[in-house]
């Protein structure tokens, strides 16, 4: 059976706390992905609403310009009625020369319809485009919280897993180092713990002083001077 020293319990330590801050960040990913749908969801209703806004205003434009074609249709049959019983030449043509160019100001009107009404139909069929889209988020954003719900359970049971191996492994350390491993995980949680890499710190990269060499390799652990993380040796070396 191996011995069992500072730097293999710190080593199993830092490898279940990295554990637990990755089960931690994937339990965070959850709600910022529902986040996420939420926005589409509320960006599809504001185009649906949008498209109905745009509906209406279409329509009453065609309505408006419809409105305005029978005004000016009554007024020309007026100014007929009035032309069949002028009395002078110069009424009679001054009446025609006023129906002519109302005539001519039908003809552009009645394009404008045309136009408003192609309209009202191009922004109608962009409706059921809106609703299906709003549709397609919506069920994508409850079949997504069903996921992350199963998905939350299945990793909080994992974490309760995870803590209880903390919890085991924390009862392997000596009086001396706990307190240490305490409070460098306390104030940095897994960061507070480095590999030494060839005779660096692993975590700043500050390199190691003789007396800390021999203490880590003698499988103890050791400070570091310049980011004060609980460093220990990689496996192999102790
Ligand atoms: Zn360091």
């Amino acid at each position: 059976m191996a011995v069992v020293t500072a730097a293999t319990v710190i080593r199993t330590l830092h490898r279940i706390q990295r554990q637990l801050t990755d089960l931690r960040s994937q339990l965070a990913a959850g709600p910022k992905q529902i986040a996420v749908q939420v926005k589409r969801v509320e960006y599809a209703e504001h185009e649906r609403e949008q498209v109905t806004e745009n509906l209406k205003k279409a329509r009453k434009h065609a309505d408006e310009k419809q409105l305005l074609l029978r005004s000016s249709e009554a007024k020309i049959h007026d100014l007929e009625a009035k032309r069949n019983t002028a009395k002078a030449n110069r009424e009679y043509q001054l009446l025609g020369e006023q129906i002519d160019a109302d005539k001519m100001a039908i003809t552009v009107l009645e394009d404008e319809i045309l136009e408003s009404l192609e309209r009202v139909d191009e922004v109608n069929n962009q409706q059921p485009v809106a609703a299906n889209n709003l549709k397609k988020v919506t069920e994508a954003l409850e079949t997504l919280k069903q996921q992350v719900q199963k998905e939350t359970a299945q990793l909080e049971e994992e974490v309760a897993r995870v803590m209880g191996q903390l919890e085991e492994a924390e009862r392997d350390l000596t009086s001396e180092t706990k307190e240490i491993y305490q409070r460098v995980v306390k104030h940095k949680g897994e960061d507070g713990m480095a590999v030494s890499e060839g005779g660096c710190c692993g975590g700043c990269h500050q390199q190691f002083t003789g007396k800390m060499l021999s203490q880590l390799l003698a499988g103890n652990v050791a400070m570091c001077r310049s980011c004060g993380r609980l460093l220990y040796e990689p496996e192999a070396n102790s």
